[in-house]
């Protein structure tokens, strides 16, 4: 038996994104800039798409940045913000992707400019105070505040709004990576008043190597990757067009069929915690499921056993895909600085399950099984 739970790195694409891509590979070979009838009509799927992109999230067309996927919008967005829009202090935190951390810390250092970082809450929340603190320490600064939509390891959401519109207080700039958020949740930019977003196909039943950026429509970036007019002079390089008809159907589908998904995958997690508690006493969660969480996502701390170093492995063996946290981190969550940096305990070894659509009880209970046995645990 072979279970993939491990849908916060990447998901498996779904059968509608899949057709809807073949013919495109089929017949759509022409270069959107060429002004022949082969090109024009890649042209016209790809605004297509975008115009239906926008939609989704109550945006205009021209205010969509297709990009090779979540990282190169996330290093867009903070790139942009130092070279073209003069921000001198980026305020972000130390739980979010590497995308984030390390382009700010490397924009930081090679511009000397600040870089300052929100405190978390016992249950590993963003302190909003902290923010607020932050930001009237520095008021004499043009700050970019960068900040996840949820944790991709310990699933914790931020309070998107109520964050958007202290940062607006004090006219900074606001970016979110929902990168794990898009299309698990539905967005309406205009009633949020956010600056960027940022958002990668392959976390929702698309394709890799395709993602878009938000950014508002006041706003003008210049592009990172240069030689060439595409993505209105944003992002050089001929367009994916596999990628951006992959990423609207994925957009498409999920959007769709939301309400049944978030219903389906809440329940898997609801059953996992439920069951987990039942089957080992000592169990505990990281960050808090149980409250304002990603329904996809469950970090798991083990109590320690003789197989610490080994759980990960232990779960391949069985044929389950699980993650020590976040992609990039090996077998334990030694070297995860999200559960490092909001205080877990980290003599603890601790996994990441994280759910989809595709997902089943049946699954679960076969996992659920397998730890029965890792853990010899009688019930
Ligand atoms: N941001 C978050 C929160 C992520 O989870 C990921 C993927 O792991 C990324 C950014 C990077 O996205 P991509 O894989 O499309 O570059």
């Amino acid at each position: 038996m072979k279970i993939y739970l491990d849908n916060a790195a990447t998901t498996p694409m779904d059968q509608e994104v899949i057709d809807a891509i073949i013919p495109i590979m089929q017949n759509n070979f022409g270069n959107p800039s060429s002004v022949h009838s082969f090109g024009r009509s890649s042209r016209a799927i790809i605004e297509k798409a975008r115009k239906k992109v926008a939609a989704y999230i109550n945006a205009a067309p021209s205010e969509i940045v297709f990009t090779g996927g979540g990282t190169e919008a996330d290093n867009l967005v903070i790139r942009g913000a130092v070279d073209d829009l003069g921000v001198t202090h980026i305020i972000t935190s130390k739980i979010e992707h590497h995308a984030v951390i390390d382009t700010s810390e490397i924009v930081g250092a090679k511009h000397n400019i600040k870089v300052s970082f929100v405190s978390f809450d016992e249950k590993g929340y963003v302190d909003i105070a902290s923010l607020e603190r932050l930001l009237e320490e520095n008021k004499d600064k043009k700050t970019l505040v960068s900040l996840m939509h949820a944790n991709n390891e310990i699933s914790n959401k931020l309070p998107l709004k109520r964050v958007i519109d202290i940062c607006k207080s004090y006219g900074v700039y606001f970016h979110s990576d929902t990168v794990q958020t898009m299309c698990h949740y539905k967005f309406d930019v205009r009633e949020l008043g956010i600056d960027f977003l940022t958002c990668s196909a392959h976390k929702f039943h698309g394709p890799k190597g395709i993602g878009f950026l938000y950014i508002n429509e006041n706003i003008q970036l210049k592009p990172i990757i240069t030689g060439g007019a595409q993505e209105r002079n944003v992002r050089a390089g001929t367009e994916n067009i596999m990628g951006i008809v992959g990423l609207t159907k994925a957009m498409e589908v999920a959007y769709r069929d939301l309400d049944a998904h978030q219903t389906h995958i809440q329940g898997l997690k609801n059953y996992m915690i439920e069951q987990l508690e039942e089957i080992i006493p000592d169990v505990r969660f990281n960050g808090d499921p149980k409250g304002d969480s990603l329904y996809t996502v469950l970090n798991v701390q083990f109590p320690n056993s003789d197989m610490d170093e080994m759980l990960l492995y232990n779960f391949d063996i069985e044929g389950i895909a699980v993650s020590g946290g976040s992609a990039c981190s090996s077998g334990s969550n030694i070297g995860s600085h999200v559960l490092k940096n909001i205080g877990c305990d980290m003599t603890k070894p601790a996994l990441r399950f994280s759910f989809s659509k595709y997902n089943t009880k049946e699954e679960l209970d076969y996992t659920l099984n397998v730890i029965k046995e890792l853990f010899a645990v009688k019930v």
